[in-house]
């Protein structure tokens, strides 16, 4: 091939590298599991009992559509995933997650749903870019403390507007399935009250299923949000 494609092909590779953050690197699967998901998701690799009642548990904060647009979750060891990572999903919807942190399904799954509304073209991407453009930079330090600010929580969510998303999904539902541990006082800060993008994003994710309507009620009651009707 020549140089020229060859350079595409590297831009292309790069591109996804920095859109896809977290999620950028192909899923190695694993066998299909013996055990069956309660919510007939797909498992691959060694789960154990103990495994899938935790994941089915976890998945049962979800609305079915954000289930279904799961292709299949793989528990996975160290060796799988990139440094610092609990858990992964390939544009495929296939998610890793590291064995021992079934929790990270709150942000995977976040991403699984986000590529399905992708390959159905849906408006949300970019709905969801007239509130963040240009504010998302991959190079970014993930614990950077200036965050909350410009409708992002996190650091990590600064990165990349995929991440952005899934850090939501991931926070939104620590806090309505975990609200006695209230370990998310980012909500409570007043930034998040301020700035009309935090409530903005938090509809958008309403309006395109990955709340249902029962918990997004819910949430702007518990952080003390507005609710649109
Ligand atoms: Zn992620």
């Amino acid at each position: 091939m020549n140089i020229t494609a060859l350079l595409i092909i590297v831009a292309a590779l790069l591109l996804l590298a920095l859109i896809g953050g977290c999620v950028a690197t192909q899923p190695k699967l694993q066998p299909i599991s013996d055990l069956k998901s309660a919510h007939g998701v797909v498992l691959r690799g060694p789960f154990n009992h103990q495994d899938v009642f935790e994941l089915d548990r976890n998945l049962m904060a979800f609305p079915p559509s954000v289930i279904k647009s799961i292709s299949s979750v793989s528990l996975v060891y160290y060796d799988y995933l990139g440094p610092n990572e609990a858990g992964h999903c390939h544009h495929t919807r296939d998610i890793c997650i590291l064995s021992g942190h079934l929790i990270a399904i709150w942000h995977e799954a976040g991403h699984a749903y986000h590529f399905y509304l992708r390959m159905i073209k849906s408006p949300f991407d970019r709905e969801w870019n007239e509130l963040s453009k240009g504010l998302y930079d991959p190079n970014r330090y993930s614990g950077d403390p200036t965050y909350p600010k410009d409708g992002i929580l996190s650091g990590y969510g600064s990165r990349t507007q995929m991440e952005d998303v899934a850090v939501y999904v991931e926070m939104i539902y620590h806090r309505l399935r975990m609200p006695a541990t209230d370990d998310m006082p980012l909500f409570s800060r007043p930034e998040f009250k301020k700035d009309f993008r935090f409530r903005a994003k938090v509809n958008l994710l309403r309006k395109y299923g990955f709340i249902g309507e029962g918990d997004y009620k819910t949430f702007c009651k518990l952080v003390r949000l507005d609710s649109e009707d």
